[in-house]
């Protein structure tokens, strides 16, 4: 074999086979709390898991500046010293983290296997998917310097910092529609900007943001920047342009909340692992997914809590009911184990691009 473990001559002209990769028993995909609790419990269950972190170290809540209904902390913290803590944590009891990237992945043969971006090649026996979801973005200047300082994808998450102030929602969905009338509770005034005429909002959403005296409503308009007017870091204004008549305004604001879409990332695993029809990864209460031994945890499954708290629980919950597989699968007693042989083909219920 040579360094690379892929074919080649030893240098006498002899072709050695390459070397196989060691069969882990779980990799997790994914750093965000989701994949790190899993890491925490897997490790503790002395299984020596290897988890992968994917590019956005730590996951979403590594973007925001401070986490205030994460229980344990009171004071409350920034959501990358959470994050880096719970890495720690996981790390403490031999979780092995590698900064890499999962391109693709092989769950037609057993043992499972996992590519990577920097070309390694993992085998594992159980697989937690943990990768998560995206917010979409606006695509506008400002918005990724200001994410975080102003500019927000989760009203949940941050609205309380929005206290007395006025703020901006983009968007026109139900979440629009429900994040603008949430943050009502701590915004003095809540402008919804939406670039058509109408909402997309459920009828009765619609009614309730229609009625709120402290919503108004921007029709036909789109945000085309955001803008931190006195250099201070924050938020200022949004610059806004009609769809409609082509006219350019700006608005003085606080807060830009985002509410165009979410995505979760499973592209990957299209055609792979059963998918809802918005792609988020279907899986029962034990958190297994219809591959026998590919668990999925946090948003890449969750479209409807969305918080760290949530994910963490799934998180340890794929963890343990792995251990339970990897211990069951010993004696060939775990069900679906027959599957695993020649595993059938994943049961897509829907195939969409992301
Ligand atoms: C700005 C913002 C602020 C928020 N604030 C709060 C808050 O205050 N409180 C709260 O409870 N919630 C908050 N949330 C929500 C919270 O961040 C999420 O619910 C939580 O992070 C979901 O965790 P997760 O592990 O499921 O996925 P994610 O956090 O989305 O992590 C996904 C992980 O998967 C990795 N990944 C993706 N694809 C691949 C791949 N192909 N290979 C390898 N790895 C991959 C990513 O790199 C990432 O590490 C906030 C969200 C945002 C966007």
């Amino acid at each position: 074999m040579n360094e690379n473990g892929t074919n080649g001559s030893n240098g006498h002209g002899v072709i050695e086979p390459a070397a196989e990769p060691a069969i882990e028993n779980v990799i997790i995909i994914g750093s965000g709390p989701s994949g790190l609790t899993a890491g925490l419990y897997t490790a503790r269950a002395n299984l020596n898991p290897l988890l992968i972190t994917g590019n956005e170290i730590g996951g979403q809540v590594a973007i925001t500046y401070e986490v205030e209904n994460y229980p344990g902390f009171p004071e409350s913290l920034s959501g990358p010293e959470l994050v880096e803590k719970m890495q720690k944590q996981a790390e403490k009891f031999g979780c092995r983290v590698e900064y890499d990237y999962v391109d693709r992945v092989d769950f037609e043969q057993f043992p499972y296997t996992v590519h990577t971006a920097n070309e390694m090649e993992y085998k594992a026996k159980a697989i937690i998917i943990s990768t998560g979801a995206s917010s979409r973005k606006l695509d506008v200047p400002g918005e990724n310097e200001l994410t975080g300082r102003g500019v927000s994808y989760c009203a949940t998450c941050d609205g309380f910092f929005f206290r007395g102030r006025e703020v901006v929602v983009v968007g026109g969905g139900d979440s629009a529609a429900e994040e603008a009338i949430f943050l009502t509770r701590f915004a003095s005034k809540v402008t919804l900007i939406h670039r058509r005429d109408s909402l997309r909002a459920s009828p009765i959403l619609q009614k309730r943001v229609f009625e709120h005296d402290k919503i108004n409503i921007i029709w036909d308009t789109v945000v085309t920047s955001i803008n931190d007017d006195d250099g201070k870091g924050g938020v200022t204004s949004v610059s806004l342009r009609n769809v409609k008549t082509g006219l350019a305004s700006t608005l003085l604001t606080g807060g830009v909340f985002v509410f165009v879409g979410h995505f979760p990332n499973s592209h990957l695993f299209e055609g792979k692992v059963a998918m809802d029809e918005e792609g988020y990864l279907v899986t029962d209460k034990l958190m297994r997914t219809n591959i026998p031994g590919v668990f999925a945890a946090g948003e890449i499954q969750d479209k409807r809590f969305k918080q760290v708290a949530t994910s963490v629980g799934q998180g340890c919950a794929a963890a343990m009911e792995v251990e339970k597989y990897l211990a069951d699968l010993e004696d060939r007693s775990y069900p679906g184990y027959a599957a695993l042989k020649a595993p059938a083909a994943a049961t897509v219920t829907a195939s969409k691009k992301f």
